[in-house]
């Protein structure tokens, strides 16, 4: 049995005017999967109605086999309340509320309201001390963490998340993403929705909707993903030399904007920090890096010494050429050039294990 199964759903708002149209679809327990879409395709309509806050105008719904679409009212709201975390676009929290007393709101409905757990969950998104503070002294992002320790207070098997990152500037929105993809890892259920490809790409899998119709999307390649990684890492290490400091700001870094999706999966398998906003090798990255670094500017030192190419020329040719040497080549080439120490444009070449 599914976790979520979705059977024909259509939502019709006027004579003509379909949100959704006989879409279907099954997610598994334990899944993350992004419903991607233009501006006005029925992405929030399908994510509330999953939530329990709209109903269809026809088709079905099943959650852990249990149709939503017959519940009564009150087993609905119950329902929500216990087995649904919302994670919104726009924050919803109470202004006159403090941040502690905003997420024991959620938790009221389930359970007697406690403080302890509430403050639990704030620090688990890194708010421990902001407990007592009122919504409005709160930056968006940090308001938004609120919303993630709101929405897991109950526990909740499924995650439904709408544009969860719509209103944050790229850092706080790595920090949601990577709260995100904890809680993926975990096991939860999420359900996301957004219209930026970037933050698509983190979920296991993508669907796709077109004016309420629904098309599933093939994942992106992994070969690909290497090669991109393999490009960032070495944007990465460039950047460091230039700033002279072991965490480069991420907004330092032209190629973090376009590619935050690739920075966060590398994050995750361990070849990056990314805490506050500021960017850093782990060991396994700092290896892989160094060996990237050093093989592109031994390339560029053969094609300068042995063929004699100018300056202008080195670095587009050492990228046709490098990619195809193995470490036991590059060493090779290294003792074939006498283990030089700077690249032609006077840059340090990392040391390798068969230099002196
Ligand atoms: P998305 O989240 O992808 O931007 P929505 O699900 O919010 O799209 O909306 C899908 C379509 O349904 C849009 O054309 C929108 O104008 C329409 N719609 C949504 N809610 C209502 C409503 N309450 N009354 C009338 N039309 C609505
Ligand atoms: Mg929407």
């Amino acid at each position: 049995m599914p976790f979520i199964e979705i059977q024909d759903l259509t939502k019709q708002y006027g004579p003509s005017l379909y949100a959704l149209r006989s879409v279907s679809a099954t997610i598994e327990r334990g899944e993350w999967v992004a419903v991607m879409g233009p501006s006005g395709s029925g992405k929030s309509t399908l994510l509330n109605i999953l939530g329990c806050l709209d109903s269809p105008s026809e088709g079905k719904v099943s959650i852990e086999g249990k149709g939503l679409t017959l519940l009564p009212p009150g087993e609905l709201a119950r329902f929500r309340a216990e087995k649904v975390g919302f994670i919104f676009q726009q924050f919803h929290l109470v202004p006159y509320l403090t941040v502690v007393e905003n997420v024991m709101l959620a938790q009221y409905f389930h359970s007697l309201a406690e403080e302890r757990e509430a403050a639990e969950a704030l620090r688990r998104v890194g708010l421990g001390d902001r407990l007592h503070h009122l919504p409005s002294q709160l930056s968006g992002g940090e308001q938004q963490r609120v919303c993630v320790a709101r929405a897991l207070i109950n526990q909740p098997n499924l995650i439904l998340a709408d544009e969860p990152t719509g209103n944050l500037d790229e850092v706080n929105e790595a920090i949601v993403m990577s709260l995100l993809t904890d809680l993926h890892r975990e096991g939860h259920t999420i359900l996301m929705v957004t219209h930026d490809p970037e933050i698509g790409r983190m979920a296991e899998r993508r669907l796709s909707l077109h004016h309420g119709r629904l098309t599933e999307e093939i994942s992106t390649v992994a070969v690909e993903e290497h090669a991109l990684a393999d490009k960032l890492l070495q944007a990465v290490w460039r950047k460091q030399e230039d700033v002279g400091s072991g965490l480069v700001p991420a907004e330092k870094l032209p190629e973090f904007v376009a590619n935050r999706a690739t920075f966060l999966l590398m994050a995750q398998e361990g070849s990056i920090t990314l805490e506050e906003g500021k960017i850093g090798f782990t060991g396994k990255g700092q290896r892989r890096s160094d060996e990237l670094i050093r093989r592109h500017r031994l390339a560029e030192r053969l094609f300068y010494e042995t063929f004699a190419l100018d300056e202008d020329h080195l670095h587009e040719n050492a990228l046709k050429l490098e990619p195809l040497w193995t470490p036991a080549v590059t060493e090779k080439i290294c003792m074939f050039l006498h283990h030089p120490r700077t690249c032609p444009h006077g840059d340090p070449i990392p040391r390798g294990a068969c230099c002196p």
